[in-house]
């Protein structure tokens, strides 16, 4: 029987260990299982995150180093295995395709011993290749697998856009669509900032700079290699972006935000996963937004979508 408050995550590096502490921190769980191929990793992690659950603003979380046996009870299993883009490294999370798939398929193998019943969340890169290989080559229920994808970008841009205009980003919004990675894009026709519409902000801001949307497209992509060869990875940001998916699965909370998952005819697209706004709740992926876009946001979908495209085939 599935144990509502026990969390799994695979892989236990800087992602993993990341949102291992956040969840602890939020008081996500009951029980946090942690597996790594480095098994001294997953235990040295799970054993320090447990010494912060004596704490008073702490709860009694059992934290522990775990097998794929832990699958067998778990409401949520978070994958986080495998290598990222290094440093230096070309800046293209697509590199790591083949590399990720092979992981992907090992673990996926090793978890579907286990359950069929656990919500899984595909962090690894390439984020959507990832989540299209497991969402396709085993025989799991498809609305239990969800990708983070492009929310990471979404609070990057809510951020962007907030040290512009000077505002919270939290009355930001609007969706970056399409792949996570360098062909993410911000669907500028859906952003508001508390019900202002775009092209009022300026004025409504008495902003006398005027926004320029090119290099807030390109600082989207770009950041995240800023961050990279500046402190060697990033988990902070996606971390924060695992409990909010964990938060609306376990709340059942119906929420919608762009999240990645195999495509079935919207926007006439097939057998690619990639970001498009969708609902999440207790039960998994339950609706997928098939939101207005302009043409050109049409068409840059599109390009995403051949981006993901080649580097699945690529794989093959
Ligand atoms: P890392 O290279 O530091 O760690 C990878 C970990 O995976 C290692 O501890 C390794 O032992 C483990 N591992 C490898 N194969 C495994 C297997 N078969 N089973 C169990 N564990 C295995 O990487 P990181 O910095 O922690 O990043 C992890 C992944 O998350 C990368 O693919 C990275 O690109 C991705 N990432 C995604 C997002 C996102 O928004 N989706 C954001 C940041 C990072």
């Amino acid at each position: 029987m599935i144990k509502q408050g026990k969390i799994v995550i695979i892989g236990a590096s800087n992602v993993g260990s990341a949102i291992l502490n956040k969840i602890t921190d939020f008081q996500l769980a009951s029980e946090i299982a942690l597996i790594d191929l480095n098994e001294d990793k997953a235990a040295g992690e799970a054993l320090d995150a447990s010494h912060a659950t004596s704490c008073i603003y702490s709860t009694n979380i059992n934290v522990h180093a775990g097998t794929y046996e832990d699958c067998q009870d778990a409401a949520i299993i978070i994958i986080t295995a495998g290598p990222s883009i290094r440093p230096g490294e070309t800046p293209d999370r697509l590199i790591l395709a083949k590399t990720n798939t092979k992981i992907m398929g090992s673990i996926m193998t090793e978890i579907m011993k286990y359950t069929k019943e656990a919500m899984i969340i595909a962090i690894t890169n390439p984020l959507d290749v990832a989540t299209h290989y497991i969402s396709t080559h085993f025989d799991y229920p498809r609305e239990k697998i969800v990708g983070t994808g492009t929310m990471l970008e979404t609070f990057r841009f809510r951020r962007i856009l907030a040290n512009h205009y000077h505002v919270d980003p939290k009355n930001i919004h609007g969706y970056i669509l399409g792949e996570h990675g360098n062909s993410a894009f911000p669907a500028w026709s859906t952003v508001n900032i508390a019900g202002m519409p775009l092209e009022h902000l300026d004025d409504c801001f008495n902003f006398s700079d005027k926004i320029d949307y090119k290099a807030i497209e390109d600082e989207i992509v770009q950041v995240a290699y800023d961050i990279i060869n500046l402190k060697g990875w990033t988990n902070t940001g996606i971390s924060m972006v695992a409990c909010r998916f964990i938060k609306s699965i376990i709340y059942d909370e119906h929420t919608i935000l762009p999240m990645s998952a195999v495509l079935e005819g919207e926007y006439g697209l097939h057998d690619v996963a990639l970001s498009i706004p969708r609902m999440l709740c207790a039960e998994g992926v339950v609706k997928s937004f098939e939101v207005k876009l302009t043409d050109k946001e049409r068409q840059l979908l599109l390009t995403s979508a051949d981006s993901v495209k080649n580097a699945l085939n690529g794989c093959k």
